[in-house]
């Protein structure tokens, strides 16, 4: 059952939503404010988001959100039309824009396919082009770690970024070594014995972590892979 965080503080709608949303099958969380939305948003494999909200606006919670997670689907559900809300929602990083008053339906098809998409979206890996690593800001288009204190750069490999790519679009998650070499490396039969995946995460280590030797983010997982972890 796919878990819906809904923030929307006007309550008649919340309500209409809920009981609609329910009735299709998805369990339903909701909340009035953004700020209570950033403590549990995680959890939930995709948010309907009112922009107009009381304290924090739904743009503020979007960007906040997109600094940490690029994955999870947002659909905004705003009654502002304009064409420079829903452009400054979709450049903000949300993934659909339905307007109030709402078609029911549609809104439905819309939740039914970003959902889906999600589930598939390893795939598209590719669309990551920032992303803020302990303390070094990565521009995967560039190939460069930036060092947010000192402005210090260091240059990637394409597979250094390609792997840590991947690891971030899987984060807190175990993925094997196989895994990695069909996905990062393109190997049709990841050969069994190889020694690739660790050096590069070694290199890795080199640059992210404070202490190489004792890794707090890029982790073994004994036996089983690897684990990438903010
Ligand atoms: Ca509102």
């Amino acid at each position: 059952m796919a878990k819906i965080l809904l923030v929307e503080d006007e309550l008649s709608i919340a309500r209409g939503l809920i009981f609609n949303l329910e009735a299709e099958d998805y369990a339903v969380k909701h909340v009035t404010m953004a700020e209570e939305a950033l403590l549990i948003y995680e959890k939930y494999d995709l948010i309907i988001l009112d922009l107009m909200l009381p304290g924090m606006s739904g743009y503020e919670f979007l960007r906040e959100v997109r600094s940490h997670d690029f994955r999870l689907p947002v659909l905004i559900l705003s009654a502002m039309s304009g064409d420079e809300a829903v452009v400054k929602g979709l450049e903000l990083g949300a993934d659909d824009y339905v307007i109030k008053p709402f078609s029911l339906a549609q809104l439905l098809l819309r939740i039914k396919r970003l959902i889906l998409r999600s589930q598939w979206a390893p795939r598209e890996i590719e669309s990551l082009k920032y992303y803020n690593v302990n303390g070094y800001h990565v521009d995967f288009d560039n190939f460069l770690a930036i060092k947010e204190e000192s402005g210090e750069k260091v240059v990637l490999t394409q597979f250094e970024a390609g792997l840590l790519r991947y690891l971030i679009a899987h984060k807190n998650q175990v993925v094997t070594r196989e895994e990695l070499l069909s996905e990062v490396w393109g190997y049709e039969n990841p050969p069994s014995e190889t020694r690739t995946v660790d050096i590069f995460m070694g290199r890795l280590r080199k640059i992210f972590e404070e202490n190489a030797r004792a890794p707090r983010h890029f982790l073994s997982i004994r036996g089983a892979g690897y684990k990438f972890e903010e």
